[in-house]
């Protein structure tokens, strides 16, 4: 029998009358995201998703890795199926891991019986094959309680399977079960590790990138975009909306107060990533602020950018340090294309001391010199799309 990937299921499993729907949600994730890899048959069974390859052009390695990107399952494992028989099943364990069996010095064997019809209970299991695995490798001991290596035995309705210990999956909900949202995407760390964090929770993402040439550069612009890509294999295929920007900051530059210059062109982005929502069906906007951070994330300046939003405005990383943002985006894989040292729109034309405690109606005042609905409509005819997949 072939290498198999088990992958167990996380908060889908409390999903009581839905639970089905989110397990056919996963499980054609799962699928989309294996299709690089070759022919999978995915199903779910007990609070398992079995991912059993289909012919040898498979490659089980790139599998095992987009499934432990796959939102929704907690645990993931490599397995190998045998017969459900004793022997058959510590022959197994002994072919399987014995790389793994001769380099630990302790180990265990724990047991899980689905098959309530298997003439063994899982206690005896264990003991019958930790006995037999115990006189094949005759330097290993038993240690029941922090063993160096524990072999896996399930005894489910088709077959038994032997595995190592699981590893972690993506936790989570399986995107699209949570609605659509459009990110705000900057080329900064901030902003990929909020769209991770949304998508994380069922959600399927449209991304949305302002751009400024030529204070922006083309270089700029190709760094979001491999953010984008190094996000899909979380956040699965999405579409990057490029917004061009420029003549809205020229505009701004030109008509408001300098210190108001970030404020007012945060309520643009904001305007402008709730027309993508409305062409997209989103129904929330993400970004990456977080509280305190630079002048324009005071609670008095979300609240002018908030002002002008009908939609939720998720922002996921409000209540963290900078260092915890890194730790996360190190592990999702975005942290090196972030620190990459272009120029982001936000950072051209700053102002030298920002308004911090901004009121409503300064704000007001000042937008009334610009033709806010005019920029808008422009902006939003003039927005490319790009696809960005694996
Ligand atoms: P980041 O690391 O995400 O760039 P930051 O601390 O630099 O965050 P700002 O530049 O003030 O923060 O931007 C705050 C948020 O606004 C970003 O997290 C992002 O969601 C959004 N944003 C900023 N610039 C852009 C842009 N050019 N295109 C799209 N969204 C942007
Ligand atoms: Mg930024």
């Amino acid at each position: 029998m072939n290498e198999i990937i088990l992958m167990k299921l996380g908060e889908v499993v409390l999903k009581g009358l839905n639970r089905r729907s989110f397990e056919d949600k996963l499980n054609s994730n799962i699928r989309r995201r294996l299709a690089h890899y070759g022919s999978f048959r995915v199903y779910s069974k007990q609070s398992t998703v079995y991912v059993e390859p289909q012919g040898d052009g498979c490659d089980l390695d790139g599998a095992y890795g987009a499934c432990r990107q796959v939102f929704g399952a907690i645990a993931v494992t490599r397995a190998l199926p045998c017969p459900k028989d004793k022997d058959a099943i510590f022959h197994c364990a002994q072919n399987y891991l014995d790389a793994e069996l001769r380099a630990a010095r302790t180990f265990k064997v724990e047991t899980k019986r689905a098959d309530k019809h298997f003439p063994m209970n899982s206690m005896e299991i264990s003991q019958y094959v930790g006995g037999l695995l115990h006189d094949a490798y005759p330097h290993l001991k038993v240690d029941v309680h922090t063993p160096e290596l524990c072999v896996h035995v399930e005894v489910r309705e088709k077959a038994a399977y032997v595995h190592a210990p699981s590893q972690p999956g993506a936790g989570g909900l399986p995107i699209g079960m949570g609605g659509t949202a459009v990110s705000l995407l900057s080329g900064g760390i901030d902003s990929p590790v909020s769209s991770y964090m949304i998508a994380k929770r069922g959600v399927q993402l449209e991304l949305v990138h302002f751009f400024s040439p030529p204070y922006t550069s083309q270089m700029a612009l190709d760094k979001v975009k491999q953010l984008a890509k190094e996000l899909a294999p979380w956040c699965g295929r999405m579409t990057l909306h490029i917004v061009p920007f420029t003549e809205i900051q020229e505009e701004i530059r030109r008509a408001c107060p300098e210190d108001h210059f970030t404020l007012i062109m945060r309520r643009f982005m904001m305007r402008l990533a709730q027309g993508v929502a409305k062409r997209t069906g989103a129904k929330a906007l993400v970004t990456g602020e977080s509280l305190g951070q630079v002048a324009s994330q005071t609670m008095d300046a979300l609240t002018v950018s908030d002002e002008v939003c009908t939609l939720p405005v998720l922002r996921p990383v409000i209540g963290m340090d900078k260092q915890e943002i890194i730790l996360i985006s190190r592990k999702i894989g975005t942290f090196d294309t972030s620190i990459l040292p272009y120029e982001d729109c936000c950072t051209v034309f700053t102002p030298r001391h920002p308004k911090t405690h901004p009121h409503l109606d300064e704000v007001h005042e000042f937008e009334k010199a610009l033709d806010i609905e005019g920029l808008v409509e422009k902006a939003l005819s003039g927005v490319e799309r790009v696809t960005v997949s694996q």
